[in-house]
């Protein structure tokens, strides 16, 4: 599990809220608390102290926003290296059309180039794969109705 997924928030929220939210966490599975509770089950108390020290290494990683900045790059790294992953889905709207190539654009993250060709959408083909990297996205675009638009 990332950092993200431990402290069950999402990677995009403002730092402050990470921030609060693994407050609340470090207090919640604090051994202290677990002490003051009186419980003596060593199971409950070695899976609290488990979880415990999960949490600050997941908060050590990104417990800064600079360090945060790092630790969202080497995920992104990550990422690129998984195979047939769809990374995100975009709006045909949203991707340059180039009408000599008669093909839509849109830039990876990683600089290279996600195309779509007119041709592909008549063959209702919807996810390409960047140039680059082994990224793919998922192109969103309606199919040609003939319903009249309210
Ligand atoms: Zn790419």
């Amino acid at each position: 599990m990332n950092s993200y997924e431990v402290l069950d928030v999402d990677p995009n929220t403002n730092f402050d809220i990470i921030k609060k939210t693994y407050q609340k966490l470090i207090l919640k599975y604090h051994p202290d608390k677990l002490q003051q509770s009186g419980i003596k089950s060593q199971e409950i108390i070695e899976e609290n102290n488990r979880k415990f020290q999960e949490i600050q290494k997941a908060w050590d990683n990104i417990s800064t926003p600079q360090k945060k900045i790092q630790y969202d790059k080497e995920l992104l790294a990550k990422s690129f290296k998984q195979d047939g992953v769809i990374n995100e889905e975009i709006d045909l709207d949203d991707m340059e059309y180039d009408e000599e190539e008669e093909a839509y654009y849109s830039e990876c993250r990683c600089g290279g180039i996600y195309k779509i060709t007119v041709e592909d959408l008549e063959n209702n083909i919807n996810v390409v794969s960047c140039d680059v990297c082994s990224l793919k996205i998922k192109v969103l675009y309606e199919v040609i109705e003939d319903e009249i638009e309210e």
